[in-house]
C-alpha cells in the first residue's frame, strides 16, 4: 500500500467528522492522526516551494489561523486517488468540474479549499516526516 499525507485545513475543521467519514468510506486506512495549530514559521516551512508567490503571505496566515488535522492515509495508489477526491485547487472550479469532490463540498475559494494532499511520492515522504518525525 502507498501512504500519503492529508490535511483538514482551518476552514474545514468544524466539518472534520464528516470528512473523516468520507475518508474511511473511500477505503483509506488512517495510520496516524494529529490535531495541531501550526505557527506561521511552520506554515512557511511546509509551503516553502511557494515562497515568493503572490499568495504566499496570505496562505501562511490562513494555515496558521486555527487548528488543522494532519493524517497519514494508506491505500493502494493513495496519492493519486486522494488528489482526485480533493478536486481542483480552486473551490469554485471544483464545484463546476468535480461537484462530488471535497473542495466542491467544503471549500470556499482559491485559498480556503478545506483539504490538502501530497502531490508525489517524494512529497508524501517529506510531508509525513514533517508532521510525524518519529514515525509515531
Ligand atoms: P495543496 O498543496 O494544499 O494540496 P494544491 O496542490 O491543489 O493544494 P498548490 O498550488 O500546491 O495547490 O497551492 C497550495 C495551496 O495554496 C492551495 O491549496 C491553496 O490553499 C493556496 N493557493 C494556491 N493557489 C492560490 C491562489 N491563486 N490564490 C490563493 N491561494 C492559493
Amino acid at each position: 500500500v502507498e501512504r500519503t499525507l492529508a490535511i483538514i485545513k482551518p476552514d474545514a475543521i468544524d466539518q472534520s467528522a464528516a470528512i473523516l467519514r468520507f475518508i474511511e468510506d473511500h477505503g483509506f486506512a488512517i495510520l496516524q492522526q494529529r490535531r495541531l495549530h501550526m505557527t506561521p514559521e511552520q506554515c512557511s516551512d511546509f509551503y516553502a516551494e511557494h515562497y515568493g508567490k503572490m499568495f504566499f503571505p496570505s496562505l501562511v496566515s490562513f494555515m496558521s489561523s486555527g487548528p488543522i488535522i494532519a493524517m497519514v492515509l494508506a491505500k493502494e495508489n493513495s496519492i493519486l486517488e486522494w488528489r482526485d477526491l480533493l478536486g481542483p485547487t480552486s473551490s469554485h472550479r471544483a464545484r463546476e468540474t468535480h461537484p462530488e469532490s471535497l473542495r466542491a463540498i467544503y471549500g470556499t475559494d482559491d485559498q480556503r479549499n478545506a483539504v490538502h494532499g501530497s502531490d508525489s511520492q517524494k512529497g508524501a515522504e517529506r510531508e509525513i516526516r514533517f508532521f510525524f518525525p518519529d514515525g509515531k
